[in-house]
């Protein structure tokens, strides 16, 4: 799960991906889900299964208070078992230590770019001495930085981290006036990763530097792991008469009428379709039918018919609809 504390932040990154209902502003997410009340971070845990959750904000220790209850919370919850790694751009040793007694398990910083080409000048070498967790270095592959950036991955060699992760750097919905400011341009027309950050990092993985440095692209974020989360959790909100395709999404028919009570009384009687197959959707105002039913009949049926493909999110966005004809 990826658990987002707040969108606050002081960094003020250029590059930062946060969208505008984020960026700023005091909000949590769970995963896709905005929450009001601690409860529901546990439902959507359980909601995708999660093994796992990754704290970022915003900056997560901008309100540590907050995140060290979810830290407390998600360990009780789910048990030692339950790895949690979070990501800030603040070298706080008191903040750090106070979440590994938590039940933290790794810290992964992304100090600001400035920081770098001189990350001696943080206490760093305080909170090795200091802990047990595992702490990385998480770096967006900025094509224009690669001096600062093999600065950045010896001086993390030498103070003893255990690991670089370097992000492939992409346009968002929320940077993409201030980066193509920067001069960055699109790698592609599919995707949204930023020309020569791929290389960049490619190149830096295979230097050697004595510490671990692992590179992830943007299409593997959006692919494997965005992909993954989605069909552990369609595998847990499908019923019977749902599809779930191999991204992840659901397929299921759909009946556009005024009575849907009606309809789904229609279909019972006249067709036999059984109650299992079917679903009153309240909150879209619509009848559901089985894909594979409605696909059968709908030529029989005097409503407007389809078949849909949806997110299995909270918002369930649609992302496609064929009608039947
Ligand atoms: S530190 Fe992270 S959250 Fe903060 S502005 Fe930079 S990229 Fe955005």
């Amino acid at each position: 799960m990826v658990l987002l504390v707040t969108g606050r932040c002081g960094s003020g990154c250029y590059y930062c991906p946060l969208s505008d209902v984020k960026r700023g502003k005091d909000v949590i997410y769970a995963n896709e889900t905005r929450i009001f009340d601690r409860e529901e971070i546990l439902a959507e845990a359980r909601s995708i299964g999660a093994t796992g959750t990754g704290i970022t904000g915003g900056d997560p220790f901008h309100c540590i208070d907050r995140t060290e209850r979810a830290v407390r919370m998600l360990k009780e919850e789910f048990g030692e078992g339950h790895h949690i790694h979070l990501y800030t751009c603040t070298v706080d040793v008191q903040n750090a230590l106070r979440l590994e007694a938590a039940g933290l398990d790794e810290i992964r910083f992304h100090p600001r770019a400035e920081f770098w080409s001189k990350l001696d000048e943080l206490p760093f070498r305080e909170l090795m001495e200091k802990t047990s967790m595992r702490v990385g270095l998480e770096l967006p592959a900025l094509p224009d930085r690669e001096e600062d950036l093999r600065m950045a991955i010896d001086s993390a060699s030498s103070l003893g981290l255990d690991f670089v992760n370097l992000n492939e750097l992409e346009f968002s919905e929320g940077n993409y006036g201030m980066m193509e400011d920067m001069g960055y341009e699109l790698k592609d027309d599919i995707s949204a990763a930023v020309l020569g950050s791929e290389e960049l990092a490619r190149k830096l993985c295979d230097t050697s530097s004595g510490i671990a440095v692992h590179y992830c692209s943007s299409s593997f974020k959006d692919s494997v792991q965005l992909r993954r989360r989605l069909i552990r959790r369609a595998e847990r909100m499908a019923e019977e008469m749902d599809d779930i395709t191999e991204d992840g999404t659901i397929i299921k028919g759909v009946v556009e009428c005024e009575d849907p009570l009606e309809a789904m009384a229609m279909l019972a009687e006249d067709f036999d379709v059984p109650q299992e197959l079917m679903r009153h959707d309240v909150q879209k105002g619509r009848l559901e039918v089985a894909a594979w039913v409605l696909e059968e009949i709908f030529d029989e049926l005097p409503y407007r018919c389809y078949i849909v493909e949806e997110y299995p999110t909270s918002d369930r966005l649609e992302v496609e609809r064929m009608p039947l004809v």
